[in-house]
């Protein structure tokens, strides 16, 4: 399944929904995206590890790790698709 190539950070702000238990893997999409967006993609899927949801406790430890972390969602949700398109 191709959506499942994607950062799962990706896939969310596609609207996409996700799977935890897909194995949703980094890629080569990656090196399209801007280094601080790419840092929250990271950020994003590791918070993952700790937290298997979107709760606050999700994004309290995101905001921990990157503060201004929304400024990344904003790019994904904006330029996402142009990323795809690109591959
Ligand atoms: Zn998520």
């Amino acid at each position: 399944m191709f959506k499942n190539n994607l950062p799962l950070a990706l896939v969310e702000s596609k609207g996409y929904g996700h799977d935890v238990n897909d194995g949703v893997g980094l890629n080569c999409l990656l090196t399209q995206i801007p280094s601080h967006v790419r840092k929250y993609v990271i950020v994003h899927e590791l918070a993952h590890r700790k937290e298997m949801n979107h709760s606050d406790r999700f994004w309290k430890i995101v905001a921990k790790e990157m503060p201004d972390y929304q400024w990344s969602v904003r790019w994904l949700k904006e330029y996402g698709d142009n990323v795809i398109e690109r591959l």
